[in-house]
């Protein structure tokens, strides 16, 4: 049966982009479809902006791979994007004894996911670099940088059109039957369309399993449910006395309150983690206490009434509270039985930093 178009990509986040770019630069026909009226307005333009090194994840992860392997071909595409970026690296602070052990750790891990660069610093070695730290020793991450992700997010759209993808707002997937050699598309909005196309691919963030879950003919238990964890961010009045990223040692469900700075040099704390039951972004500004107490911890000289609520960004959780954190989840056909699609579940962080080796693994398995 001819189909109307190759690939059908629903989401137009970072994930989405990167993976209708890299499918139409190999050659095949696609189309974005969006439910809201711009792209990136979910998780993508909600996040710490940070180009992770990858010393978190655990080795032989998907999340360890691609966060790897993302951060070497992201800022190479910066550099020839013109896309606005700084390797400023970032120290991950033990503020007691008892945290050296958990950086020492991190550095281990760090070096087995491929993190060849880290260092272990001493108070003193710290200090230098951070004269308004408190800490009593440091792990050093050089490659660990800024993006700015808006630019990046254009500049993947730039290349996915000229490359022959096209992109509708407004258009959400209402649903898709799976049938012979493709799917049936229906899509919402302003001006509905059905049309049929040979691959879906889902990369639709904090609503991937209500997609999948609208898609006829794949069985309920073969998608997870998506949990959300809410990060808040405070922003500091004023300008931050460093010039690396700071991070405290880390906690199971995110990476602990820190500071990072954007391009601009705003100085921002977070995110927390908040499990909530319906996406909602408004910051509670009860939780500054919290983050006060947090902050004060690495840096005792912070300023009184020095933070003011910013923004949040939800994560797209597939697992519990009291669980691990779960590993990226790519559904493709030999997973689920079925050719041509690919669902994207629980892409958190470090999704933007791994977009790029995302895209090309999505690709591989079609
Ligand atoms: C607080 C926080 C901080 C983070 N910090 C970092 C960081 O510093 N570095 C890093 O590497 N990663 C970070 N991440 C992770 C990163 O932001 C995400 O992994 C990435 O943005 C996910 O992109 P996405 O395209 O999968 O999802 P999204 O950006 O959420 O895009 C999904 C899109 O799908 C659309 N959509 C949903 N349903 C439909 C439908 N039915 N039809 C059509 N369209 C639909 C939505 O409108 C949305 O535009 C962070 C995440 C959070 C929450």
């Amino acid at each position: 049966m001819a189909m109307d178009i190759d690939v059908v990509v629903v989401g137009a986040g970072i994930l989405g982009l990167a993976i209708a770019r890299e499918l139409s630069r190999s050659g095949y026909s696609a189309l974005i479809l969006e439910g809201a009226g711009a792209i990136g307005t979910g998780t993508s333009s909600r996040n710490s902006e940070v180009i992770h090194a990858g010393l978190y994840y655990p080795q032989a992860s998907l999340k360890a791979r691609f966060c790897v392997e993302g951060r070497k071909l992201l800022y190479a595409f910066c550099e020839s994007h013109g896309v606005p970026f700084q390797r400023c690296g970032k120290l991950i602070v033990a503020t007691n004894p008892a945290e050296v052990g958990a950086i020492e750790d991190l550095q281990r891990r760090g070096k087995a996911n491929g993190c060849e660069d880290l260092r272990l610093l001493s108070r003193h070695e710290t200090l230098v670099l951070e004269p308004e730290l408190e800490c009593v020793a440091a792990l050093h991450s050089p490659s660990t940088g800024i993006i700015d992700s808006h630019s990046y997010m254009l500049a993947l759209l730039g290349d996915a059109e000229d490359a022959g993808t096209s992109l509708a707002l407004n258009t959400p997937l209402l649903s898709a039957t799976v049938i012979h050699g493709g799917f049936r598309i229906n899509a919402g909005g302003a001006e509905p369309m059905e049309l049929t196309c040979r691959m879906l691919i889902n990369a639709a963030g904090l609503h991937a399993s209500h997609v999948a879950a609208s898609i006829e003919g794949l069985s309920p238990d073969a998608f997870p449910r998506t949990g959300y964890a809410k990060g808040n961010y405070f922003l500091l009045n004023g300008r931050a006395p460093f010039q690396h990223l700071i991070y405290p040692a880390p906690q199971t469900h995110g990476l602990g309150v820190h500071l990072t700075l954007d391009l601009g040099g705003q100085a921002r704390f977070g995110p927390d983690v908040e499990w909530v039951d319906r996406i909602d972004y408004r910051v509670d500004p009860a939780r500054m206490a919290g983050f006060e107490d947090a902050v004060r911890r690495y840096w005792p000289a912070m300023p009184k009434d020095a933070l003011v609520p910013g923004y949040s960004g939800i994560r797209p959780k597939i697992s519990g509270p009291s669980d691990p954190a779960a590993d990226f989840r790519i559904d493709g056909p030999q997973e689920h039985g079925i050719q041509g699609l690919v669902n994207l579940f629980g892409i958190e962080s470090p999704g933007l930093t791994s977009s790029l080796a995302l895209a090309r693994y999505v690709a591989g398995l079609l």
